[in-house]
């Protein structure tokens, strides 16, 4: 079956009690046991929950891998995968991050002895070059966050496999809809599903997805052994969000691609973040690994002052100010002082975030409401 019809029906066989076509919502904290140990394969519902296990099935057949663990929001999810690792390994990670990322790395993990290296992962050689002989993973963001840089997704892969390091990419921006990083040789991806998967900014969720055994049955391990699941509740929500992400995904990279473009031409803007602009660095590489260019758009005013930045935000009428992405409907951010606060500014020069940048996560509203919307709040800006 093709992507939309598995997103609506895999992993949701009708309900085998009353034939109910929506999965029910199994709201329980133990099952019954006929006899010690004999049981219909659920015994307690952190290690198993059969609507988290639907989820889990949809979002596998989703990312075309073999095995989908989920956990309570994406930072739980990212947090299995480094606990992977001990004490002395070395993580080798794109240098442009969402910011609760950079922070689990180095201010959780730092101190229980993993390291980290950062470097512009969109060229491979800087990746190769930060690799140490204690070197086990390398994490990706692609389109990267706020920049929305590309990076090469298969030619990483190659440079783990000769060594064998593991490469997750964490695929929040894309979905698999746009980019299936399994199929282009990452060992494991990573997802918010709180932001498209979900889909309607009413649930927090993660998940990690692999085609191997080996790593699947690891990351279980975690999951039942460190408890950080979703709720039954909470899988409902995912799965219902995923059922319809085809179609809004194609009207948020619609909308995103007539946003950006009137920001490119308007005069009080210096420089678009837009991997679907003909003249954005990483536009082929995009345009070969990604199906459409993705929802998010970022940029900066001229002056890149921090201050004009933060007012404009608050000057929209459609576009909400609010962190987060993904969501049916548009918001408008001030990465430095929102999402990206916990990245210190040093590192932030290091990457080219500017202390100016809007990040825009555009909605699936009328096209119209949107470029009137950011139209009438430049005006201001340009007087
Ligand atoms: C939001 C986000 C996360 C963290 O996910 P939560 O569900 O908020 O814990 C990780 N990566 C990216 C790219 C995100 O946008």
């Amino acid at each position: 079956m093709r992507f939309s019809t598995r997103a609506i029906h895999d992993g949701q066989p009708a309900d085998p009690t009353t034939g109910s076509i929506m999965t029910p919502i199994y709201q329980t904290s133990t099952y019954v046991q006929q006899a010690p140990g004999v049981h219909k394969g659920f015994e307690y519902a952190r290690t198993d929950n059969p609507t988290r296990n639907a989820l889990e099935a949809n979002l596998a057949s989703l990312e075309e891998a073999r095995h989908g663990i989920c956990f309570g929001s994406g930072l739980a999810a990212t947090d299995a995968v480094l606990k992977l690792f001990s004490s002395g390994d070395h993580i080798v990670a794109g240098n442009d991050l969402y910011g609760g990322t950079f922070r689990l790395f180095t201010e959780v993990f730092g101190r229980f002895g993993l390291e980290f290296s950062f470097v512009d992962a969109c060229v491979p050689q800087l990746v190769r070059d930060a690799i140490r002989p204690e070197t086990k993973l390398i994490w990706l963001e692609t389109p990267t966050n706020p920049l929305l840089k590309i990076c090469d997704i298969a030619q990483i892969a190659e440079i783990c496999n000769d060594r064998s390091i593991l490469l997750a990419v964490d695929n929040t921006f894309s979905t698999p809809y746009l980019q299936r990083p399994i199929s282009l040789g990452a060992n494991l991806v990573v997802h918010s599903t709180t932001k498209y998967l979900g889909g309607h900014s009413d649930v927090i969720g993660g998940a990690v997805i692999t085609s191997s055994d080996e790593i699947a049955e690891k990351i279980k391990y975690l999951q039942n052994a460190v408890g950080a699941v979703p709720g039954p509740m909470d899988c409902f929500l995912t799965m219902r969000g995923t059922k319809t992400l085809a179609v809004r995904l194609d009207r948020h990279c619609e909308n995103a691609a007539r946003i950006a473009g009137f920001l490119y031409d308007h005069p009080a803007v210096a420089r678009v973040y837009y991997p679907g602009l003909p003249d954005h660095p990483g536009h082929e590489l995009a345009a070969k690994q990604m199906s459409q260019f993705g929802g998010m758009v970022s940029f900066v005013l001229h002056g890149e002052s921090e201050e004009e930045a933060k007012e404009l935000v608050t000057r929209t009428r459609v576009f909400r100010l609010a962190e987060s992405l993904g969501g049916v409907e548009s918001l408008i951010e001030h990465a430095v002082s929102m999402t990206h606060g916990s990245i210190p500014p040093e590192e932030r020069r290091k990457s080219g975030l500017s202390d100016g940048l809007i990040r825009l996560s555009i909605g699936i509203e009328d096209i119209e409401d949107l470029l009137e919307d950011i139209g009438a709040a430049l005006e201001t800006t340009s007087q």
